[in-house]
């Protein structure tokens, strides 16, 4: 068998599509959303994600604005910041790019996000809304694999659902939103045992680990959908020659390029599965696309009711 690639444009395409037709109604009502990305310092892979974040909010003609400040700020000075970007009326989604340097305390910056721009959904609010079904802004990156689930046909009711990772950002709201579609999760993590079995039983396997090509093709059941969240930079040139010393192309690339975006499944278990997402190209796009959905969801929130509009037209979520 060799599975269906379900790749992120497929479904990022029909996403902006329905996102345009509801910027179409907010702007005919006043309202152009707007973004804030707080990137802190110059971590490289941050700088490529918020750049690819500005760039979706230029092609959907969302409002965005790039703030830089130095790696040496204070938790209070981010803080200040955020509560500045809290004031303004014209951004209605906040994202802090993460990781943010060892001197500020992460959590307090995230929390110091009002709830309703929290459009990266890190909130413990948004967290709490998503325990207990009430309407929210998601996550992004589990959000978007729910929509490839969901655009892609596959069935989460009643489905034996396995999820590797638990964060507060990946594999806790994944979970939540595969529970609240009615699968039954199993949630694992690097304590779990006979962690092979345990997915092997899977119907929907979410890998979210950070583990270059870990799930090897035998630990998938065949006709399983798995959605490969992990995103592992490769650099070092052993880890590349020991990876791919059955893939002389990727070796080869990698030795050209000086580096390979590998996931956490083997690119094998595309022989087995009844679905795969690639990476790159797979929920990376998704990801992207949930924050524009969000901080669309978050402007008519906010803004709405005063200009008149109080149900979405064409929206991607409600
Ligand atoms: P974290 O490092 O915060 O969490 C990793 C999780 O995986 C932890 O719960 C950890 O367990 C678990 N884990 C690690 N090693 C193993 C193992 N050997 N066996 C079982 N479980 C293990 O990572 P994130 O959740 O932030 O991200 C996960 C991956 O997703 C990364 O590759 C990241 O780059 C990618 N990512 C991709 C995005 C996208 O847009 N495509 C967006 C966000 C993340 P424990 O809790 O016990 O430590």
């Amino acid at each position: 068998m060799t599975a269906r690639i379900l790749k992120g444009a497929e479904f990022r395409d029909p996403i902006y599509a329905e996102l345009r037709a509801e910027l179409d109604v907010l702007r005919a009502a006043g309202i152009t959303p707007g973004l804030a990305a707080v990137l802190v310092g110059e971590n490289p892979a941050s700088q490529i994600y918020v750049r690819n974040k500005i760039a979706a909010c230029e092609q959907l003609g969302i409002f965005s604005a790039q703030l830089s400040p130095p790696t040496s700020i204070t938790t209070d000075e981010l803080v200040a910041t955020v509560e500045n970007l809290n004031r303004r009326d014209d951004i209605d989604g906040i994202l802090v790019q993460l990781p943010l340097p060892p001197q500020v305390d992460a959590k307090r910056v995230l929390e110091s996000v009002a709830p309703e721009k929290d459009v990266d959904g890190f909130h413990p609010i948004s967290l709490g809304r998503l325990v207990t079904g009430r309407p929210g802004l998601v996550a992004c990156t589990p959000a978007g694999c729910m929509e490839i689930l969901r655009r892609s046909g596959v069935r989460a009711e009643g489905a034996n659902a396995v999820v590797m990772g638990r964060s507060d950002i990946v594999g806790k709201p994944m979970a939540l939103l595969l529970m609240h579609a009615n699968a039954t999760v199993t949630i694992c993590h690097s304590k779990t045992r006979a962690l092979q079995e345990v997915v092997r039983r899977a119907d929907i396997v979410v890998a979210a680990m950070g583990r270059p090509w870990m799930v090897a093709p035998e630990w998938i059941h065949p006709g399983a959908t798995v959605i490969d969240v992990g995103t592992n930079q490769i650099t070092d040139a052993a880890e590349a020659e020991r990876l791919f010393a059955n893939h002389p192309e990727r070796l080869e690339a990698f030795r050209k390029k000086g580096s390979a975006l590998v996931g956490d499944v083997h690119p094998g278990a595309a022989e087995v599965a009844g679905a795969i997402t690639p990476v790159p190209g797979g929920v990376g796009l998704l990801t992207i696309a949930m924050l524009m959905s969000n901080t669309v969801k978050a402007a008519r929130l906010r803004r709405g009711r005063a200009a008149g509009i109080a149900h979405p037209a064409g929206a991607v979520r409600s």
